[in-house]
């Protein structure tokens, strides 16, 4: 089994194919053979019958009972058979040269027995198939004695038969093995070609690893088995490929995004630190950072879910969010680190719109847009968050008072690691917090985009879905 095993599918296959063709020849010679010996002995048969027939009307008797042919002609006949004639009471009467020349043994016996048989008897050197018939002599008009009954027995070799069938059994002996062979040797050149692609891809997946994901297995016919089969892997490689990438700036994003919510932990507890404080000052310190701290864990959760939506597998929680609640909690939430450059962060809303969207997973987008802004506007700067409805849905802006983002790097800020300018906010970056956002804000079905940019700042907008109609009639 395990030598069968140890065989490619190529040589398995040819193997199949030569046992199939040995049983279906050996079937069909044994058959052929069958059928063919049939007709021959048959065919042998219904000539004795017919000799039967001439030689009953070809013998007769002399005057004196004698029994002779009639005919001269038969020794030198192509075509000589076999005949005796007996008397009822076993005598022989005639016998031609034929039967003088190959005598059997049993003649008599076989006679008197009288039967209308054919037997085979073996004589000198040769078969004989002898029929043993009663016949009459002298029963012909023109006879020249009187009718007599006798028992005829006409025979012939079964030689030229018996060489028919031989040469017929060498051919199929012979031309079998043959046959055989050729269908092997075609079965292994089909089953080669039919693998050879087999043998191709083989070699490509050899050399694809995890740094080579790009590689694709060759299709040369996409729509048989084998292009089928390259396909469906290539495929599998592209998913794998995306996982991969996928896997690696969840990594990056999960390490940019920690570091803003650590930060802020750390400042308060810096800033707890920094002189002594009574126990409930203490106690609200500790609070906002466990506080921070359960924004982390939710954050990490709300980062799995993101990089599911980027596979398409994400679970959004989607609900009705109040945008201009969520500007003021952020902005609560970054105000610390403003107050560090001494910054100012002002929420300005028309009216309440709500959108429909995960309120986690927006309010991270917004706290990016923020801590940008906080970044790159100088100290003692502006920040302003502006909520309103608008045509599409609801809109939430962010604006800072920094020096604005040069026209070159304005359609890359939103690549990923991509980071602009030598301010210090760029040199401290990881260039990934604008592609998290716009990821975030895309997976709720909004947008993202530079709104407006020059020397004295920036605006960024997010545009999400309206969740009533209300938010709608806020837009017009
Ligand atoms: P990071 O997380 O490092 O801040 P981002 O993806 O958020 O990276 O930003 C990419 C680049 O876009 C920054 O390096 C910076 O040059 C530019 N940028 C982003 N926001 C602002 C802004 N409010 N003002 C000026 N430049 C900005």
């Amino acid at each position: 089994m395990s030598w069968w095993r140890a065989h490619g599918v190529r040589v398995r296959l040819t193997l199949w194919h030569v046992a199939a063709m040995v049983v279906v020849l050996s079937v069909y010679a044994g058959v052929v053979f069958w059928f063919v010996s049939r007709q021959v002995s048959d065919g042998l048969d219904r000539r004795l019958r017919s000799d039967f027939w001439w030689a009953a009307a070809l013998v007769d008797q002399t005057p004196d009972g004698q029994i002779v042919w009639r005919y001269e002609t038969e020794t030198g006949a192509e075509d000589a058979f076999w005949i005796q004639v007996w008397s009822p009471e076993g005598e022989l009467l005639f016998a031609n040269s034929e039967a003088l020349r190959v005598p059997v043994p049993h003649g008599r016996e076989l006679a008197l027995q009288g039967t209308d048989e054919i037997t085979s008897v073996a004589s000198v050197g040769e078969d004989i198939r002898i029929l043993t018939r009663r016949g009459c002599i002298s029963c012909a008009e023109g006879g020249s004695g009187m009718a007599r009954s006798v028992i005829i027995q006409v025979g012939r070799s079964e030689t030229p038969a018996r060489e028919r069938l031989s040469e017929l059994l060498f051919v199929l002996v012979v031309g079998g093995p043959l046959a055989v062979a050729l269908a092997g040797i075609g079965g292994y050149t089909l089953a080669r070609r039919a693998l050879s692609p087999v043998e191709r891809m083989t070699e490509r997946a050899r050399v694809i690893t995890a740094d080579r994901l790009s590689d694709r297995l060759p299709v040369v016919h996409p729509d048989d088995e084998m292009g089928r089969l390259a396909t469906v892997f290539n495929e599998t490689l592209a998913r794998l490929e995306a996982s991969f990438l996928q896997m690696g700036r969840f990594t990056a994003d999960v390490s940019h995004e920690l570091r803003t919510p650590l930060t802020a932990i750390r400042s308060v507890g810096e800033v707890g630190l920094r002189e002594p404080r009574d126990e409930v000052a203490y106690r609200g310190i500790i609070g906002s950072m466990l506080e921070e701290a359960d924004r982390l864990a939710s954050l990490v959760d709300r980062l799995l879910n993101l990089s599911r939506a980027e596979t398409g597998g994400a679970r959004l929680a989607v609900d009705e969010i109040d945008l201009h609640a969520l500007a003021d909690d952020v902005a609560a939430h970054l105000g610390v680190l403003a107050e560090e450059k001494k910054q100012s962060i002002v929420v300005d809303a028309s009216g309440s719109p709500l959108a429909r969207a995960d309120r986690l997973v927006v309010r991270q987008a917004v706290i990016n847009l923020v801590d940008n802004a906080i970044k790159f506007s100088p100290i003692g700067g502006r920040i302003r968050m502006h909520v309103a409805g608008a045509r599409a849905g609801v809109i939430l802006e962010v604006s800072d008072s920094g020096s604005g983002i040069d026209a070159e790097s304005r359609h890359r800020i939103f690549d990923r690691f991509y980071r602009a300018g030598d301010s210090p906010g760029a040199a401290t970056g990881t260039g990934l917090g604008l592609s998290i956002a716009k990821g975030a804000v895309e997976a709720n079905g909004g947008k993202l985009t530079l709104e407006h940019s020059d020397a004295r700042g920036s605006t960024f907008r997010i545009t999400l879905p309206g969740a009533t109609p209300a938010s709608r009639r806020a837009a017009s």
